[in-house]
C-alpha cells in the first residue's frame, strides 16, 4: 500500500468575527490591523494573498525615520514649493519631481547650486520624502554634521572610523549631502569626501548635493565650488550629477520683508 504524504500548513490564529463580520475587539481599542489581523498578509478572496497596507505603511514610516530628515524642513514638500515666475525654480522643481517619479531609471544624481535661501534644501528634502514613500532607502546629512560624526567616531588605535556612521552613508539608495563645501577644506575633509563620493560613484548609488558655491566666479574675492572641494571631487560630481543652478531672492528674507510690511500696514 502506498503511503500518502500528508501536507501540513502552518496555521495562524485569527480573531473571531463578530456578527457583522468584523474582527472582534478591533473596535475596542486594540492596535491589531483589521485587514490582516497582525499577520502582515491580506487574503483577497478568489485571488490570493498580498502584503497588507499596514506593513507598507510601517515600512514607509521606518524608511522615513531612517532618512534623518531635519525637523526644520518638516513642512517641505513639492506642493509647498512656490516658484512663481522664476524660470530656474520652475525647472528645478520639475526636474526634482521627475527624478522621484522615474527613480531608479534615472541617469544621474543632482547638484543644486545657488545662493542662500532659494530652496535647494527644500527641494532635496522633498525628493527624499517622495522616494521613501516609494520604498527606497534614503539618508539626509548636512555635510558639516557628517564630517563631525565621522571625526567623533574615529578610533586612533585602528586608524578607522565607526562603520555605524559610514555604512548607511555609503549604502543608502539615495543620499542627500546638504551644504557641500561649507566645511574648511583641509586635507582630511577632502580625503573623507573623496572616499564617500568615489564609493557611491563606483556602486552606482545616486547622490543629491546642495551647495551655495557656484562654478563661475562672479567676484574675484568669491570662492568657487572647485576651490572648496578640490578639482578631483568637482570633476567626479560632474560625472555623477546634473547641475541645476537656482536663482532668486533669499526666501526667508522675502518672508521677513512681507511680514514687516504687513505689520506696518495693520
Ligand atoms: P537653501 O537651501 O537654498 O539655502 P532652503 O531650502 O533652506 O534654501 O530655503 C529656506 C527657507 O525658505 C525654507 O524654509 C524653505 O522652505 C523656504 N523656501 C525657499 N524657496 C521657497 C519657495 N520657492 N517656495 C516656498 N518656500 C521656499
Amino acid at each position: 500500500m502506498t503511503q500518502e504524504k500528508v501536507k501540513t500548513h502552518n496555521l495562524i490564529a485569527v480573531p473571531k468575527l463578530d456578527s457583522r463580520g468584523s474582527a472582534a475587539g478591533s473596535e475596542s481599542g486594540t492596535d491589531e490591523c483589521r485587514i490582516c489581523f497582525g499577520t502582515g498578509m491580506e487574503i483577497v478572496p478568489g485571488k490570493g494573498a498580498r502584503i497588507c497596507v499596514c506593513r507598507k505603511r510601517d515600512t514607509h514610516l521606518d524608511l522615513h525615520s531612517q532618512a534623518r530628515l531635519p525637523k526644520r524642513y518638516e513642512k517641505c514638500h513639492f506642493n509647498t514649493y512656490y516658484p512663481g515666475n522664476n524660470q530656474s525654480q520652475k525647472a528645478a522643481l520639475n526636474l526634482a519631481r521627475s527624478f522621484v517619479d522615474n527613480f531608479p531609471a534615472v541617469d544621474n544624481g543632482v547638484l543644486f547650486s545657488g545662493s542662500v535661501g532659494v530652496g535647494k534644501t527644500h527641494l532635496a528634502v522633498s525628493m527624499l520624502k517622495g522616494l521613501t514613500e516609494r520604498g527606497f532607502s534614503c539618508l539626509f546629512y548636512e555635510f558639516g554634521t557628517l564630517l563631525k560624526e565621522i571625526q567623533d567616531s574615529y578610533n586612533p588605535n585602528t586608524f578607522s572610523s565607526e562603520l555605524s556612521v559610514l555604512a548607511p552613508v555609503l549604502n543608502a539608495d539615495v543620499l542627500v549631502l546638504d551644504e557641500l563645501g561649507s566645511s574648511k577644506p583641509t586635507d582630511w575633509v577632502r580625503d573623507t569626501m573623496a572616499h564617500i563620493i568615489n564609493n557611491r560613484y563606483n556602486e552606482k548609488k545616486f547622490t543629491i548635493f546642495t551647495t551655495n558655491y557656484l562654478d563661475e566666479r562672479t567676484d574675484p574675492r568669491e570662492e568657487t565650488l572647485e576651490d572648496r572641494i578640490g578639482v578631483r571631487a568637482r570633476s567626479r560630481i560632474f560625472e555623477m550629477c546634473q547641475t541645476v543652478v537656482i536663482h532668486g531672492e533669499d526666501h526667508r528674507r522675502k518672508l521677513h520683508k512681507a511680514s514687516m510690511i504687513g505689520k506696518l500696514t495693520n
